[in-house]
């Protein structure tokens, strides 16, 4: 851009004289006054590559005029004053180039109005610029991060807003203890690599997609999902690979980890300030995890009632169309280290927003009293694949089937359950129901009451997500129980947080006088295993053994194990 002491124009003009002429008049009343010559198009493309003050255009020359030099400058897409500057006999003319956008005309020779002329764009030039200069910088502040460059969160909130569109997932990213780093370089590092943090950002996102700094160190991305949470969830695993890589800084290399929160349009939000809100709650979650992870929002459901209505009358037909499926989830005997039975998790296969993990749905299906049908599909799905296991000669294999709150106080539950235990061929001793800790402290005699139906049928007792509740030792003792399964947050934290093992060491205590079977669930790690093996828990389920996975799989873990044969080798390789 050019400044006051200078002034440039493009003058459009064949004759080397003219030209001459025309500096040495305007030359004494513009001090910094630099005149560039051109005679042709492709020329004066050229040059309108550099910043001009003005254009002043010959009207005929031989090989161009200043109708077409118009034409060029349109095209150049910059808006600089042009002044036609003709011979006395072609003022008709000149007057015409003005009703096609010239801005004034002169009569060559008449050197008395070329120089207020030219004086008067001049001044009307640097308005305006200065104009769209200020307005540029209110509007950069107003819109972008000063530091990083980014759109900031009002910026965000409009071009998400008017983009949006069906399907899409709004990310929210938190740097880990960024603290950590202003406190130990300063903030002038801190700051510097806030920058590459945001260029690193921006090349994670595809065309056409927002990242924002929406907070001190945190970042918000807007990007095309197909509705599916498979997508989105590929989208923000694929931005933490991005953080896999050092940072230098300092001549050092700094490793940075993020959270991040994901809402999903529209299931997570109709409008762009909702997901954000909603990502961000979400991104909390994921903190609270542990930091590192990710995790979509979890609590639409109760929040929009309206998506929740969808919710519900899509999970209606779920069975009748078959988009429901189970997962199985190996049950490792910690003394044989073989699979003794399996763990049934339903899924949903949404036809749009792709499977969906229990807990987001569940909770729908309880409430709406949906899940009696679900359950029982679950139930019978369980029970006849167990069946082909045993008939596969696995004969030993049990499957513990999770049961609901409304589940587990209908009525006709013992008939169901003996029911289906026929049908399929399966004795009651290879079924495990599990009820949590919580559901069972709800109504605790009318649970004792159910519970002890269930033991006379033969059936095992499972108390899932055990500590979690606050179960008083007195009902636990009335309970006809046979597993406790302690809760994954306490396995999670064995190795960091005494008080977890501590409980574990209780937990453990208390199930052997109550000759119960101890399970510990969310086993991850190997010193997970160590620690609760030398507590004596019994049985051990966790991705460090295997992942849920469909009744195939599991056939062949089942047949690469050498059942019943003890070894001190975990069976399979963390998943
Ligand atoms: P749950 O009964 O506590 O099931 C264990 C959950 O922990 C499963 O999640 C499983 O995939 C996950 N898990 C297993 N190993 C690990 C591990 O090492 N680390 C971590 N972080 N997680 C692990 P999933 O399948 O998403 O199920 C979530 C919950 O949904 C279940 O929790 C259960 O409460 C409910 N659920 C699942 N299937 C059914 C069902 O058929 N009926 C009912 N009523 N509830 C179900
Ligand atoms: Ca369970
Ligand atoms: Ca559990």
């Amino acid at each position: 851009m050019t400044n006051q002491e200078t002034t440039r124009i493009l003058l459009v003009e064949d004759s080397e004289d003219d030209a001459l002429l025309l500096e040495t008049v305007l030359a004494p009343v513009m001090p910094g006054l630099e005149i560039h010559r051109v005679d042709c198009a492709p020329d004066m493309t050229e040059a309108l590559n550099r910043p001009w003050d003005l254009v002043i255009s010959d009207h005929s020359m031989p090989r161009f005029d200043a109708f077409r030099a118009l034409q060029v400058l349109k095209a150049s897409g910059q808006d600089i004053p042009f002044i036609i500057y003709s011979g006395a006999l072609e003022h008709d003319r000149g007057n015409s180039a003005m009703r096609v956008g010239a801005d004034d005309h002169i009569d060559k020779g008449n050197f008395g109005r070329l120089v207020p002329v030219v004086q008067r764009a001049l001044r009307h030039v640097r308005t305006t610029r200065g104009m769209r200069e200020a307005e540029q910088s209110r509007t950069r502040l107003e819109n972008y991060d000063g530091l990083t460059g980014l759109a900031n969160q009002k910026r965000f909130l409009e071009i998400a807003g008017a983009g949006l569109e069906a399907g899409c997932a709004v990310l929210y990213v938190d740097l880990d203890r960024f603290m950590r780093i202003n406190d130990s370089f300063g903030y002038a590092t801190g700051d510097a690599l806030m920058g590459q943090i945001a260029r690193r950002l921006e090349r994670c996102a595809g065309p056409g997609e927002v990242v924002a700094r929406i907070g001190r160190d945190e970042f918000a991305l807007i990007v095309a999902a197909d509705g599916s949470r498979d997508t989105a969830r590929q989208r923000a695993e694929r931005l933490m690979q991005c953080f896999s890589e050092a940072f230098p800084v300092n001549g050092q290399s700094l490793f940075l980890t993020i959270s991040i929160g994901i809402a999903l349009a529209p299931w997570h939000g109709e409008d762009v300030p909702t997901l954000l809100k909603n990502a961000e709650s979400a991104m909390f979650d994921a903190k609270r995890q542990g930091r590192n992870m990710l995790q979509f929002y979890r609590h639409e459901l109760n929040v929009d009632t309206g998506l929740r209505l969808k919710l519900e009358s899509a999970l209606r037909h779920a069975v009748e169309r078959e988009e429901l499926f189970l997962a199985y989830q190996p049950i490792i005997d910690v003394e044989t280290r073989s699979i003794r039975g399996v763990e049934a998790l339903v899924r949903w296969r949404h036809p749009e927003l792709g499977t969906i993990p229990p807990d987001q749905f569940i909770g729908i299906a309880d409430e709406s009293g949906q899940i009696i049908a679900i359950g029982e599909w679950v139930l019978r799905t369980a029970c006849a694949q167990a069946r082909k296991w045993h008939d596969a000669g696995f004969p030993d294999l049990a499957v513990a089937v999770n049961f609901s709150a409304t589940q587990f106080k209908q009525p006709g539950l013992h008939d169901t359950i003996r029911q289906v235990l026929e049908s399929c061929g399966l004795a009651p001793q290879h079924l495990e129901v599990e009820i949590t800790e919580s559901l069972a402290m709800q109504d605790a005699e009318a649970t004792a009451t159910t519970l002890r139906g269930l033991k006379d049928m033969g059936v095992k007792i499972s108390i899932d997500d055990f500590g979690t509740g606050y179960s008083s030792l007195g009902y636990l003792r009335r309970f006809p129980i046979d597993i406790l399964k302690i809760d994954k947050s306490f396995v999670r934290d064995v190795d960091c947080d005494d008080d977890s093992a501590a409980i574990i060491r209780t937990v453990v205590g208390l199930a052997r006088s109550l000759k119960l079977t101890v399970l510990a669930e969310g086993v991850e790690t190997q010193s997970q295993l160590d620690f609760l093996a030398a507590e004596g828990c019994d049985r051990m389920q966790g991705y460090y053994f295997a992942k849920p996975c469909d009744p195939a799989t599991l056939l062949k873990l089942l047949r690469s194990q050498g059942a019943g044969v003890p070894s001190q080798e975990p069976l399979f390789a963390a998943a």
